[in-house]
């Protein structure tokens, strides 16, 4: 894409997002083209959204079969994919009800909502306040961008929301101090993504869980970007042995179909009620037919398996060929969500990668966050591994 065409086509749009001059035109699998015919390595798909690649054939295949046949009807009526897109979600999960949504911030919202008022409808406790962490990202609405634990999100749009609270995470007096009798809910990633890829410290996740337990406060999970296989469970609170009481779920959900949703255990069911929570969109013939596909595949084909096994050989590879790399302070993650955090921002070898042909993303100034779908190959990631050793070879301190 020439710069002038660039900056023509981006003048009609609000200025929300830094862009890479490229345009991406054509996907398969692992592997992306520009309009000018030029071939990337996928390692980011789309922010943890096309976890089984690109234009994933099943589900292409559950697409068109439900385009013949209905797209959208009101949830004034019975929609039987979603029924059987939830059961495949309960079936699979700690949780035994869904409600379903378009995007991650609204999931979020929706267990927000949930959790207040299950606390001031049935338990009628007046509790509302919601315990989140620092580095956290959980969306953009108000309520959401509110729970969120980074100030960028936040700056220009006050007033926000009242009852939420934000703390450091892996500090067990900080929560202690945090919870009062007007505490609600806590919710967290199970590994922050958006902040910087740092898993829950196991140790303080069962001191969590038994926090919540003596004072009767909700655990809500976000689990859209950890979801989906991702971190190489179904769900990331599964390496936890936990089960929270509500989780939530989008990005990967629909293989690049825009769907949310949220699910939690039987006691929340009647925290909403006819005509308390809603969504035109939520559930659509069409979104759900993906939605089943989407979870037939990643647990009949043992997807979430596979992405532990890879994301090992990933980290395995990292770990190797950075050894001795002052520029690299660590490779970690969970699964295939990896990050090398670096001495120094990175902004500038994502633009490098992208010169190379591999697509990668950061998360936070100094860390390179991989996300190669769940199908990726070793010869993939030996392909983006060299690519990436050869650029952070050129950042070592002399
Ligand atoms: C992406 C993300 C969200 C927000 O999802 P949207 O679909 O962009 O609203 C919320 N929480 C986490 C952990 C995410 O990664």
């Amino acid at each position: 894409m020439s710069e002038t065409k660039t900056a023509a086509a981006d003048l009609s749009l609000f200025p929300t997002y830094a862009r890479y001059p490229i345009a991406l035109v054509k996907g398969d699998g692992s592997w992306l083209w520009d309009d000018q015919g030029k071939r990337y390595l996928d390692f980011m798909s789309g922010i943890a959204v096309t976890n089984l690649g690109h234009a994933p054939k099943q589900i292409k295949a559950a697409l068109i079969k439900q385009l013949d046949e209905l797209w959208h009807v009101s949830n004034l009526f019975h929609i039987p994919n979603q029924v059987e897109a939830a059961k495949l979600i309960t079936d699979n999960s700690c949780a035994d009800a869904v409600f379903f949504c378009n995007s991650g911030a609204e999931a979020n919202e929706a267990a927000i909502k949930l959790a207040r008022r299950y606390n001031q409808k049935v338990l009628n406790n007046g509790r509302y306040e919601i315990i989140t962490f620092e580095q956290s990202f959980h969306g953009r609405t108000l309520a959401t961008l509110t729970a969120t634990g980074q100030a960028k999100v936040k700056e220009g749009f006050a007033p926000l929301p009242e009852g939420f609270k934000t703390i450091p995470l892996n500090d067990l007096e900080a929560l202690e101090a945090a919870v009062s009798d007007k505490t609600a809910a806590i919710m967290l990633e199970m590994v922050q993504a958006e902040g910087g890829i740092y898993p829950v410290d196991a140790a303080y996740m069962k001191g969590l869980v038994a926090l919540c337990e003596k004072h009767g406060i909700l655990l809500i999970a976000d689990e859209i970007q950890t979801g989906m296989g991702r971190t190489g469970k179904l769900f990331a609170y599964e390496h936890y042995g936990i089960e929270p009481d509500i989780f939530t779920m989008a990005k990967g959900l629909g293989s690049g179909f825009p769907v949310g949703a949220m699910a939690a255990k039987e006691k929340l069911r009647e925290g909403f009620t006819a005509g308390s929570h809603g969504s035109t969109f939520g559930g659509t013939p069409i979104a759900t037919a993906v939605v089943k596909a989407t979870l037939e595949t990643i647990v009949g084909e043992g997807l979430s398996a596979r992405a532990a096994q890879m994301g090992e050989y990933l980290i395995g590879q990292l770990r190797g060929k950075l050894a001795g790399n002052a520029f690299v302070h660590e490779v970690r993650g969970l699964g295939l969500l990896v990050g090398i955090e670096c001495a120094e921002p990175i902004a500038g070898i994502l633009n490098e990668a992208q010169e190379r042909g591999l697509i990668v993303i950061s998360a936070g100034p100094n860390v390179i966050r991989l996300l190669p779908n769940l199908l990726v190959t070793e010869e993939e990631i030996d392909t983006a591994v060299a690519i990436l050793a050869e650029l952070l070879e050129a950042k070592r301190p002399v």
